[in-house]
């Protein structure tokens, strides 16, 4: 049988159907005939999500055939795109015509409706998650019937509209998503290397004096990389075959064979960590649209995300430096940290708070749950929500004294899908207290 993996390459199955539908209506015909037969469904977009969301035990839905442009509105600022698009074509396709999305993440290898789905982020403390910038939403419901709310809907719909944003394909399957766009900017990406103390010190000013702000803090290195994205009427910088190609080899040649170094030898690890600070690259280039904010990322790792509240940063980043001094765990990857601004769409992990959002990742083949398990500790004892999209350890009963809406979002979940045809096993317990 055909096998589905995700890109880490740590959930894979062997459905027993794979569905890729034309539209809609072929969409909304495949769930009732689910319903019918009481078959299970998943529903994937590029399979970038680190747990096992997309894992079908019976019926695979992907959407390659219901993708690109619907309709881009110049003057509401938003465009229309079917849910299977990439982030990538979706990007390509409104740079062409002025346009951009107003934030990112680190890759756009993702389709919307799956980015969508998990509440994707990328930083910023003036910008909420991609599922924020969704204005309107089309899906077809576990039950097969079709849903069109949006933003300004009222009452019920309005319900629903709150509860598909991030529903992670247990609400239905999007199939239309209308967007909130800006004209693409030139904007002027700054790389830079710094220390973790300075960068501790100086958050604040990082965070509110730039558009888009990060840090990479590399582990057992006083080292990081602080990156900042902000509009500029400079030009746009040249980038050199040469130079675009030397920086793609130091970001993923070079790093895959420090990497299989690590795996082989776990106790290079900590060196070269060290090592990785010290040639963070430090740069500085003007361009437009999606280029500033997306990296390749050909070498392959297991991910851990939780938000805490954007205070805990500081305090969150103090004690892991603490923990990791005391265990001395195998991890060469540096600690990523972002900023989003809070929400108000139930199941976001950013959801009535600014939030700090802290990833921790592991070389593939390396053992990441004894790094990850203590490290979520701390980031549970700051209050902290994980990524729906990234590894973590904890199931309904835990999850649902972290959402106040958790109630409101299952009550919709159960009218739109009441067989619990968009289910799996890992779902289930992630969303129902009984399940095993
Ligand atoms: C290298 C890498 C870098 C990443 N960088 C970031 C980052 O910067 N920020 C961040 O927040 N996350 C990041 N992620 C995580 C990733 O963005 C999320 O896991 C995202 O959900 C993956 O999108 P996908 O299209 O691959 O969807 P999948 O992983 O295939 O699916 C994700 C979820 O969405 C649901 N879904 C998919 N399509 C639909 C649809 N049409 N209707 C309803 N539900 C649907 C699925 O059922 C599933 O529950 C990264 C992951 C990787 C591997």
């Amino acid at each position: 049988m055909k096998q589905w993996r995700n890109w880490a390459g740590n959930v894979r199955c062997e459905p027993e159907r794979w569905w890729e539908p034309e539209g809609e209506a072929d969409v909304a015909e495949l769930l009732r005939e689910a319903q019918r037969q009481g078959r299970k469904v998943r529903i994937v977009g590029s399979g970038h999500s680190f747990t096992p969301l997309g894992e079908a035990e019976e019926w695979l839905v992907r959407l390659p055939r219901m993708t690109g442009l619907v309709q881009l509105d110049e003057s509401a600022r938003t465009v229309t795109v079917r849910a299977g698009t990439t982030l990538r074509e979706l990007g390509g396709r409104l740079l062409e015509r002025g346009w951009a999305m107003e934030n990112l993440g680190d890759i756009d290898r993702q389709t919307i409706g799956g980015a969508v789905g998990t509440g994707t982020h990328g930083t910023g403390s003036g910008f909420g998650s991609l599922s924020t910038q969704v204005t309107a939403i089309r899906a077809v419901l576990g039950n097969g019937r079709i849903a069109e709310v949006s933003e300004g809907d009222t009452g019920e719909k309005q319900e629903m509209f709150k509860a598909l944003q991030v529903s992670f394909g247990t609400i239905g399957i999007m199939t239309e998503l209308t967007l909130r766009i800006v004209p693409a900017e030139r904007m002027r990406l700054a790389s830079f290397r710094s220390t973790l103390e300075e960068t501790l010190e100086r958050l604040e000013e990082y965070r509110s004096g730039n558009r888009h702000f990060e840090f990479f803090w590399f582990p057992y290195s006083g080292g990081t990389q602080v990156k900042t994205i902000n509009p500029t009427d400079a030009p746009v910088s040249k980038r050199g075959r040469w130079k675009e190609w030397s920086a793609y080899a130091v970001e993923n040649g070079l790093f895959w064979g420090m990497s299989e170094a690590c795996r082989i030898a776990p106790r290079l690890s900590a060196g070269i960590s060290r090592l990785s600070a010290r040639f963070v690259p430090v740069s500085d280039e003007v361009g437009r649209g999606p280029r500033l904010f997306v990296t390749p990322r050909h070498v392959k790792f297991m991910e851990m995300e939780y938000s805490v509240p954007a205070a805990a940063m500081r305090p969150v980043l103090l004690e892991m430096k603490r923990l990791l001094e005391r265990r001395r765990y195998s991890v060469h990857f540096p600690i990523e940290c972002r900023y989003v601004k809070g929400d108000d769409m139930w199941l976001s992990p950013a959801y009535g708070r600014d939030s700090a959002y802290i990833a921790l990742h592991m070389y593939k083949g390396m053992p990441y749950e004894p790094y990850f398990r203590d490290m979520e500790q701390i980031l549970l004892a700051y209050d902290g929500r994980p990524h729906w999209g990234k590894w973590h350890s904890r199931t309904a009963a835990q999850l649902a004294g972290m959402y106040p809406k958790w109630k409101d979002a299952a009550r919709i979940r159960e009218a739109a899908d009441p067989r619990g045809v968009l289910m799996n096993r890992y779902v289930a317990r992630l969303i129902s207290p009984t399940a095993r």
